[in-house]
C-alpha cells in the first residue's frame, strides 16, 4: 500500500550502517514532510560529494581539489609526517590541534585474515613521496590494536633504514580502542608523548 517512491527512498536509507528499517522509515518520513528545498539540497549535497570530493594526490586525505588543504597549507611543517589508517583518525588527530606537520592517508591496515597486504594500502606512495621529500620523522599513528601495531612494524622495517626518525604514539590509548573516539587531551597527550621505535 506505501507507495512505491517512498518505498525505494526507505530501501536506499536501509542500506546506509546503523540504520535499521524503522529509522529509516522515520527518515524518509522527516524527508517527506520538510520543505521541498530541503530534498532538493539534500539529494544536491549527495551528489555533489560524489563528483567533487575524491583523494588528494599527495597525501590520500579527502579533498575537492588536486592538493589538500594540508598539503597546500606552507605553515604546516614538511619535516614531520603523521601516518594514519582513515580520514576520521586523520580529523580526530587534527581536533588535537598539537600536531602541526603533514599527513599521510594509508586507507586501512595490513590484515592477512582480510586478504589486506601492502600493496592494498597507500604505501607505496609513502614510500614515493619520501624520494627527495624533506621529512625528517614520520609519526606512525596506526590504532592500538593487533593490525595497527602489525602495519606500524612492518612500516618501521620499512622507514628506519632510510634513516628517518620513526615514531609510535604514547601508551595511554586504550588497546583495542579507536584513535577516531579517543578524547581529545588523551590523544593529545599520546601524540606529544610519543616515543622512539
Ligand atoms: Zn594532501
Amino acid at each position: 500500500m506505501t507507495p512505491d517512491p517512498l518505498n525505494r527512498l526507505v530501501a536506499q536509507l536501509a542500506k546506509l550502517p546503523g540504520i535499521g528499517e524503522k529509522t529509516a522509515q522515520r527518515l524518509a518520513f522527516h524527508i517527506l514532510r520538510a520543505p521541498g528545498e530541503y530534498a532538493v539540497d539534500l539529494s544536491l549535497a549527495i551528489r555533489e560529494v560524489k563528483e567533487k570530493v575524491h583523494l588528494c594526490v599527495r597525501c590520500f586525505c579527502l579533498t575537492d581539489s588536486e592538493l589538500c588543504g594540508f598539503c597546500r597549507d606552507s605553515r604546516r611543517d614538511e619535516r614531520s609526517l603523521c601516518v594514519v589508517e582513515t580520514y576520521s583518525d586523520l580529523m580526530a588527530l587534527e581536533r588535537t590541534r598539537e600536531f602541526k606537520g603533514r599527513y599521510h592517508v594509508l586507507h586501512g591496515v595490513l590484515s592477512p585474515l582480510e586478504g589486506v597486504g601492502p600493496e592494498q594500502l597507500r604505501i607505496k606512495e609513502l614510500l614515493e613521496r619520501l624520494n627527495d621529500s624533506r621529512v625528517e620523522e614520520i609519526i606512525l599513528a596506526t590504532n592500538p590494536d593487533i593490525e595497527g601495531e602489525a602495519t606500524a612494524l612492518y612500516l618501521t622495517r620499512l622507514l628506519k633504514p632510510i634513516g628517518l626518525r620513526v615514531t609510535r604514539l604514547a601508551q595511554g590509548l586504550p588497546m583495542g580502542g579507536d584513535l577516531e573516539f579517543a578524547d581529545q587531551a588523551t590523544l593529545a597527550k599520546a601524540l606529544s608523548a610519543r616515543r622512539d621505535l
